[in-house]
């Protein structure tokens, strides 16, 4: 997956070696609004992209470079990184759009280009190879609709945060753990209350009352007579 811009400024790797193209380039991308870094070799792109640092989140690539040639930079980048790479050449004929695209690269641009059209490019790539803002963030467990991110606490109905107690999180999680899996009242309270409880069973009960409410559908969370509950899944879930 592509890395999601940061607060909506794209970080755009230029790799050029006509400084006056380079120059140009940069002063329109930078007239755009996007952050810019330059290189001016294949190996320097390799660098940058391959060397664990803050890797850009489009790299528009010049395929006459003096070093590696630039269907080579492109191939050895997409061996390793999903950055999305828009290759630019001066050859604008058809057999190297096609090696470009089955390189790797996600788009193909010819020299001389414009900015407003380098732009648009940049950003159909990006909306292209963007993680969709609904999909859930990787670890986090999905069940229908419903999205169950443990490591931030966090539950997503539908894309919307559903704001939950840390306990009624915790039962939902535990639940959750086995979906389909009847618990016991007793092993949810040891589970979540870990002994620090001497109430009544009812406590359980109250919290689950709670946690329907909140999903907006009992369905979510089933009682099963005499013996507890289990965790499903609404039928249009
Ligand atoms: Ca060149």
């Amino acid at each position: 997956m592509g890395c999601a811009p940061h607060n909506g400024r794209v970080r755009i790797l230029l790799v050029e070696d006509d400084p006056s193209v380079a120059a140009s380039s940069l002063d329109g991308l930078r007239g755009l609004g996007f952050e810019t870094e330059h290189v001016g070799t294949g190996q320097a792109a390799l660098d940058v992209v391959t060397g664990g640092g803050t890797v850009p989140d489009v790299v528009l690539l010049d395929l006459g470079l003096p070093d590696i040639d630039g269907q080579e930079v492109c191939r050895r980048i997409r061996a390793t990184s999903e950055v999305p790479i828009i290759v630019v050449s001066a050859r604008g004929d058809e057999v190297d759009r096609v090696i470009a695209l089955e390189l790797g690269a996600d788009d193909y641009l010819v020299k001389p280009y414009g900015m407003r059209e380098l732009a648009a490019r940049v950003r159909a790539v990006l909306r292209r190879t963007q993680t969709p803002a609904s999909a859930p963030p990787p670890g986090a467990q999905q069940i229908g609709r419903l999205v169950i991110d443990r490591r931030a606490q966090r539950v997503h109905l539908d894309g919307q945060e559903i704001s939950l107690t840390a306990k009624e999180f915790d039962v939902l999680s535990y639940l959750a753990e086995d979906p389909g899996a009847v618990r016991r009242r007793t092993e949810i309270l040891e589970h979540v209350w870990e002994g620090h409880w001497y109430g009544a069973t009812k406590t359980v009960d109250a919290h689950v009352a709670a946690i329907r409410k909140k999903l907006g559908d009992p369905g979510w969370v089933e009682a099963v007579r005499g013996v507890g509950f289990r965790m499903g899944a609404p039928e249009h879930a």
